[in-house]
């Protein structure tokens, strides 16, 4: 079972993916921070971002593991644990900097297959383009939304609670720049798969969305033993 949520900055992607994966017992894949980890990697090499086959070479040595439950997922970059510092503002930037680069998304699609295909369950997967390019066929594909205002206000709440210093002004004006350039560059822009189920969180719970997404899983999976 292969799970592809897409979608926007703060859309509650990673919260519901979460969920889903502990709810059927599947992998959960935060496809983002890896390209976050790429995103630190460069900013600590001292590279610039201009200098694509450099940046390709770091993405290409960067060893990237995602180790835990999805509760208390920990993502370490070259054996040391980053799981805090790839939360900043700063990398997130980067991380969407990088991600514009096709041969970097080239190197961590693959590695995505490589994780999603070899969980023994199957795997949720979150991110911008599973289900248009990472996963295709994926067994369900949601693909989250909210308007930019909801969707701030809770990534702001959660730099709080992770002790970062920022402002809503300031989180607000970075998921806007980081949209414009997700829905806007060349290679595997953020996009709504054809099969996709939208659904827009702004106004709804999270125990409303976990339910929605829930019951669009069950139906999959009676349609999938019914057809086999
Ligand atoms: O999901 P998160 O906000 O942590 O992702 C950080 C950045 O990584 C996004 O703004 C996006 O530019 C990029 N990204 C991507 N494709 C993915 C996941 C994340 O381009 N599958």
């Amino acid at each position: 079972m292969i799970i592809a949520i897409d979608g926007p900055s703060g859309a509650g992607k990673s919260t519901l993916g979460k969920m889903l994966a502990k709810k059927l017992n599947l992998l959960y894949l935060d496809t983002g921070a890896m390209y976050r980890a790429v995103g630190l990697a460069v900013l600590e090499s001292g590279v610039g971002f201009e200098d694509k086959a450099k940046v390709a070479e770091i993405a290409e040595n960067a060893k990237i593991e995602l180790i835990g439950e999805p509760d208390s997922l920990q993502i370490y970059l070259n054996g040391r644990d980053v799981t805090r510092e790839i939360r900043t503002n700063e990398v997130g930037q980067a991380a969407s900097i990088v991600s514009t680069i096709s041969e970097v998304r080239r190197i961590l699609v693959e590695h995505q297959r490589t994780i999603g295909t070899s969980a023994p369950n199957g795997c949720v997967l979150d991110g911008r383009d599973i289900g248009t390019v990472v996963f295709p066929k994926a067994d369900v594909k949601f693909f989250l939304t909210a308007v930019p205002e909801a969707r701030a206000r809770r990534r702001y709440e959660e730099d709080l609670a992770r002790g970062l210093d920022t402002t809503y002004e300031k989180t607000f004006a970075e998921i806007k720049e980081r949209d414009e350039r997700d829905v806007s560059r060349a290679d595997s822009p953020l996009s709504i798969a054809e099969d996709a189920v939208v659904i827009d969180t702004s106004e709804l719970s999270l125990s409303e969305v976990f339910e929605r997404m829930s019951e669009i899983v069950r139906e999959t999976e009676k349609e999938r033993c019914e057809t086999s």
